[in-house]
């Protein structure tokens, strides 16, 4: 009996949520890792922010995503089936990145990232095991428009392209 209306809920949850008859329920979690970044592209929205001092100074710090944080949504909600680090910020600068995309797998998750590619390497034993999924930003097809865009040394395309 439980199995057939968990089946018929199944079917119709769709119609439910349109008609407002059962509260909608988040599946997927982007987080917002870090404003911290060890580029400065010309085009990214930290330099264009219009209040561009969030992103200096010892608040950027503490604007660091936790993972306490995620405990508590993953508690909360455990409707979410995929957990995303992103951010207008570089993922691998945050120190518990890989505790906190390990603890989303531990808990059944899929979990994905998007990085600038340029710390992947500090990161290789722990990685395959901690992401589904690794989207790497590359900022220029070669070593100098990588450079002029990010204002990184050139070099660092090179690290990137060992990396990926
Ligand atoms: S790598 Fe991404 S977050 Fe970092 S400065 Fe470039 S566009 Fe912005």
């Amino acid at each position: 009996m439980i199995h057939k209306f968990r089946k018929y809920l199944n079917k119709y949850y769709g119609l439910f949520l349109i008609r407002g008859y059962i509260p909608p329920k988040p599946i997927s979690l982007n987080i917002f890792t870090t404003r911290r970044c060890n580029f400065s592209c010309n085009y990214c929205s930290r330099n264009l922010s219009i209040n561009s001092s969030v992103f200096e100074g010892e608040s950027i710090l503490k604007s660091d995503f936790k993972i306490e944080g995620l405990k508590k949504i993953l508690i909360k909600y455990p409707s979410i089936r995929s957990v995303s680090f992103v951010g207008v910020g570089e993922p691998f600068l945050v120190k518990d990145i890989i505790e906190m995309a390990s603890l989303a797998k531990k808990s059944g998750k899929k979990t994905s990232v998007v990085t600038n590619g340029s710390l992947l390497h500090r990161y290789f034993g722990q990685i395959g095991a901690s992401f589904d999924s690794i989207s790497v930003s590359l900022h220029g097809l070669n070593p100098d428009d990588f450079s002029k865009t990010t204002g990184v040394d050139s070099l660092v395309f090179k690290q990137i392209e060992k990396n990926m």
